[in-house]
């Protein structure tokens, strides 16, 4: 996997992003190392479980512009990755390689997402020639029939025909990007066929396949979902067991698969009082079309708008700050219940956390990039850290 090209401004956020991950402060200390941009929020697919398809007055249909993009542009300096797609298809922006060209100039790590059919001759040239990193193939039938109905609009032999030419054509000019792996949902659909998909990633050259499981946007449709079921996990088996013998790498992500339904909310007891933690709040920029950023896909308020207020000032304002103080206070919002991101906010984290963030430090410091002044004030800002620990143990 490429890494993003260490830079001082990288390398500094990179020691901070370590002291915001001890979830010792609700105010972060770097700016997000992970951005999801959704440059594009038009699609000429319908698959049938897609929000656009559930609710299609409600769902955007617009295109962030180049100019607008430019605006945020600096804050990739300090970040790891950026995911350039939102709720669309990335590579119907007629400047998308624009963005991308605009994006490898900070020398951030580029990836997006594709339902595939966008893979044509074209666009194969320019994805080699600009060098975008990593590709997501959302992938969700290991044959015709359940792809083309999972897919509705895509074809499951010519997005399979896309994808051996574009690995063709990796070899043939050398080169090592994108990186390609299936972004697979799973469903009651396609169950059954997820160790089918490993072998067919495997024979299509692709290492990695990300499990994810349906999001039911409907009530009525609460039956498709196999999440937390034996058929799941009796499949996932199978799958890393395929993967395991194919060299493909499994992961897993789950999601609330029923976000309609009210789960009870845990009792808040101030007296014995737990503290909860979320990566994503402490580290992801969410960016819409329109400008507006959160840090959690799932929360529907926006904590600001980034084409209007710098991003360190809304990463850092009363709304984002709040959403991480009620967490550690022990006050989950209603869609953290079920969520995989949610974790306790514990000292062990926390320590383990100031030791990277040592770690990070001495990294940079022997890259030779930090000026004496970068480290003293790294030095400082884990001192402070360290003191915080103090308090809470
Ligand atoms: S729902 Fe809660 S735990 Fe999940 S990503 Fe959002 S803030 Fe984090």
């Amino acid at each position: 996997m490429r890494s993003p090209v260490p830079t001082r401004l990288r390398l500094m956020n990179k020691v901070r992003a370590h002291l915001d991950a001890s979830f010792l402060s609700d105010a972060v200390l770097a700016l997000p190392s992970v951005y999801y941009i959704g440059l594009c929020a038009v699609c000429n697919i319908r698959c049938p479980y897609c929000p656009r398809q559930n609710f299609p007055d409600e769902v955007d249909n617009g295109l962030m512009s180049f100019e607008e993009f430019k605006k945020i542009i600096e804050y990739l300096n300090y970040a790891e990755i950026v995911f350039l797609f939102g709720i669309g298809e990335p590579f119907l922006h007629p400047q998308f390689f624009d963005f991308v060209r605009e994006a490898k100039k900070t020398g951030i790590r580029t990836s997006t997402n594709t339902h595939g059919m966008s893979l044509n001759a074209e666009n194969r040239e320019k994805i080699i020639e600009t060098g975008l990193d990593e590709i997501s193939i959302s992938f969700d039938g290991a044959d015709e029939k359940v792809f083309n109905f999972l897919r509705a609009g895509a074809d499951f032999k010519t997005v399979v025909g896309n994808i051996s030419a574009l690995q063709n054509l990796k070899k043939e000019r050398g080169s090592l990007t994108p990186e390609l792996q299936f972004a697979t949902v799973i469903s009651r659909h396609n169950v059954r066929q997820m160790p089918d998909l490993v072998q067919l990633s495997r024979k299509l050259g692709i290492k990695k396949i990300v499990f994810t499981n349906l999001i039911t946007l409907h009530k009525e449709n609460a039956e498709v979902s196999v999440a937390k079921t034996d058929l799941f996990a009796d499949s996932y088996e199978k799958a890393k067991l395929q993967g395991k013998r194919l060299g493909v790498e499994i992961e897993y992500w789950p999601q609330h698969p029923f976000p309609w339904k009210k789960d009870p909310m845990p009792e808040f007891d101030p007296e014995r009082r737990i503290r909860y933690a979320c990566p994503d709040l402490w580290r992801l920029g969410i960016i819409d079309r329109t400008g507006n950023l959160k840090s959690c896909c799932y929360y529907e308020n926006m904590s600001g708008n980034v084409f209007q207020t710098p991003v360190p000032d809304v990463f850092n304002n009363d709304l984002s700050r709040a959403l991480r103080r009620s967490l550690l206070d022990g006050r989950l919002m209603e869609c953290c219940i079920n969520c995989g991101m949610l974790r306790r906010a514990s000292v062990e984290i926390a320590r383990v956390e100031l030791e990277n963030a040592d770690a990070a430090l001495a990294e940079a410091r022997a890259s030779g990039l930090l000026a004496d002044a970068d480290i003293c004030l790294l030095e400082s800002e884990i001192k402070k850290y360290r003191t915080f620990l103090k308090e809470l143990s």
